[in-house]
């Protein structure tokens, strides 16, 4: 699939799934934001991009912040005079039984995920809306259908994303934009590294038992999901081009969660 003359706008794009993005659609031919809260990582996917003759800008950008969602999106369409393509996909994990759940972290986790999903999405249709043409596409999880125990936050979030996708999906239709949320299961990223330990000391079981049982137990081939596999479908999304896909969840996790 060609993303010839279009552009994107990528959060989180300096780590894991959203660098794997940024270069499966410079790689189709999409001139690509690149935007992150970790200015260096921006810069180095967008350093890969180029030496592979691609084109992308990289922005920093906390999700959290209207004004730098605002500026920084308003950058990309000045610099490639339209936006097609949004992935909302910047994202933090932490865990904790609800009981210890600090309040502000739970903040946190939510305000990332979803109010910066939201903050995106306002900033972006301005850009759509006008040109009649564009598709929201959102980082789910399997956690937008199911729930796990010590992630009341990230649970919540990413159901509320679901939300969030289905109303676009509504309001954007006589816009011309579709809205769509893609749901991976567990993807081995510093996201998911992380939680390895600190599930393993929450839960009083081995690191390898939460790889085994709680990552990938419910698995039908005890794989990973591959963060090609995941880019490979917002490529899909990006260049669906009729409202027949639109208000959709899609979710690649090698059958941990089939609904
Ligand atoms: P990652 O940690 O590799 O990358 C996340 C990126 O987001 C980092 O570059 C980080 O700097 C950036 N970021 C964090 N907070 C930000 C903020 N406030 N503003 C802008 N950028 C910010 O993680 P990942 O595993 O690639 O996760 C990407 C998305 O995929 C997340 O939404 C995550 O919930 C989702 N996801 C991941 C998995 C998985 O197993 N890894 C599974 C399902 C969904």
């Amino acid at each position: 699939m060609s993303l010839a003359g279009s552009a994107a706008v990528v959060t989180g794009a300096g780590s894991g799934i959203g660098r794997e993005i940024a270069l499966r659609f410079a790689g189709a031919g999409a001139r690509v934001a690149v935007c992150d809260v970790n200015a260096a990582a921006a810069d180095a996917t967008v350093a890969t991009i180029r030496a592979a003759a691609g084109e992308a800008v990289a922005i920093l950008m906390d999700v959290t912040d209207e004004d730098a969602v605002n500026e920084g999106v308003d950058r990309a369409a000045e610099a490639f005079g339209r936006i097609d393509t949004m992935v909302s996909n910047a994202g933090i994990q932490i865990v904790h039984p609800l009981e210890d759940f600090p309040y502000e972290e739970f903040r946190r986790v939510v305000d990332i995920h979803l109010g910066g999903a939201f903050l995106l999405t306002k900033a972006c249709i301005r850009h759509m809306y006008p040109r009649k043409s564009g598709s929201l596409i959102y980082m789910g999880s399997v956690h937008s259908h199911e729930a796990s125990p010590l992630k009341s936050a990230y649970v919540s979030a990413k159901h509320g994303i679901l939300g969030l996708a289905r109303v676009m999906a509504k309001e954007g239709a006589k816009h011309g934009v579709r809205s769509n949320v893609i749901c991976p299961g567990f993807v081995k990223t510093p996201l998911v590294e992380k939680q390895i330990p600190e599930q393993a000391r929450d839960l009083g079981i081995p690191e390898a038992d939460v790889v085994s049982r709680i990552m990938l137990g419910n698995t039908v081939d005890g794989e990973f999901t591959s963060m090609a596999d995941v880019a490979e479908l917002a490529l899909f999304l990006a260049g669906f081009s009729s409202n027949a896909l639109t208000g959709q969840s899609i979710t690649a996790s090698h059958g941990w969660h089939m609904g």
